[in-house]
């Protein structure tokens, strides 16, 4: 029997080709609920660092007083908790296909320029 399936598999991977792809030199397919890709808009990051602590994984790094956010890409297994979280919804999780990255290229360093608004002079009581 065990023989038999395997000579099924064969022969239909021989005849359709294989199920699985050359990846990274065949790019991954992509579907429109397909997650792929973590981004940041740097402008709108309050640092609060709620992703950070969210992250099941510890793939994000938030450094407050250095204001800059950090994503370990080998790490993080996109699952979009950073994303439901973030307050100011500047995480985005982006379905483009990404290519195979180094060991080096894992780790993406963004520095954040939001700048908080100051807050308005209090009015002096009239007389
Ligand atoms: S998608 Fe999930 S694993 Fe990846 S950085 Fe966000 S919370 Fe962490
Ligand atoms: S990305 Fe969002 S959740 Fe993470 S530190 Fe910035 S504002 Fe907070």
């Amino acid at each position: 029997m065990g023989y038999f399936q395997m000579t099924k598999t064969v022969v239909k991977s021989i005849i359709h080709g294989p199920s699985t792809i050359r990846y990274p030199a065949v790019p991954g397919k992509r579907t429109p609920i397909s997650r792929g890709h973590v981004t940041i808009d740097p402008s709108k990051c309050i640092s609060c660092g709620m992703c950070m602590r969210k992250c099941p994984a510890n793939a994000i790094c938030v450094e407050r007083q250095a204001k800059t956010w950090e994503i370990d890409r080998f790490r993080c297994h996109v699952c979009d908790c950073c994303v439901e979280v973030c307050p100011v919804h500047c995480l985005t999780m982006e379905n483009t296909y990404t290519p195979a990255a180094t060991v080096h290229e894992g780790r993406e360093l963004v520095q954040v320029t939001y700048v908080k608004p100051e807050k308005p002079a209090k009015k002096e009581p009239e007389e």
